[in-house]
């Protein structure tokens, strides 16, 4: 028995999503506390009983700032519902969005940003190569179904496991 259970930092604010298996050391190591009256798994060993909420929080001191969300290639897919982004001559793509696009090519200095990646077939990606999205779109009208933009955390989250409902005033803030 393994099920999703969401983290928050020593505020109360988002911070990720872990294992129950997880949880119940941070419960155990006395290092989180309840912010959820929802159960989501319990434990038995043959001394004790732990019982897991679906939301706990970090016990700490220092607090930093939110961290930004970083990007990664999974999570880009994730944005873009793991379709190709591309449209070609007024045609969106209809394949999966199994690799991900530097819109401006790597070898141009292209960085890996939320803005400049996208996901995209294999097939579409081989097509465009190391030619800039901006010139691919002069030349052959390709254009793209969204503009690659920075999801909030909560949209991630939502779209890679499956929420429990203690999480939604949680995710409602992030
Ligand atoms: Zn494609």
């Amino acid at each position: 028995m393994n099920v999703p259970i969401l983290l928050l930092d020593a505020a109360w604010r988002v911070d990720r999503v872990i294992t129950s298996d997880r949880a119940v050391e941070l419960i155990a190591g006395g290092r989180v506390v309840a912010a959820s009256e929802e159960l989501a798994a319990v434990y038995h060993s043959p001394s004790t009983t732990i019982e897991v909420p679906s939301v706990i929080a970090r016990l700490g001191g220092i607090v930093g700032p939110v961290r930004g969300l970083s990007c990664s290639h999974r999570r880009v897919r994730i944005r873009d519902q793991f379709e190709c982004q591309f449209v070609i001559a007024g045609v969106p793509c209809r394949r999966r969005g199994d690799s991900v696009d530097h819109l401006q090519p790597r070898s141009l200095g292209g960085p890996s940003s939320w803005t400049n990646l996208v996901a995209a077939c294999t097939t579409c990606n081989g097509m465009k190569g190391d030619t800039p999205f901006a010139t691919m779109s002069a030349r052959h009208g390709w254009a793209l179904r969204r503009e690659p933009h920075v999801p909030s955390l909560a949209s991630i989250i939502l779209a890679s496991t499956r929420p429990q409902p203690g999480w939604e005033p949680y995710l409602r803030a992030a």
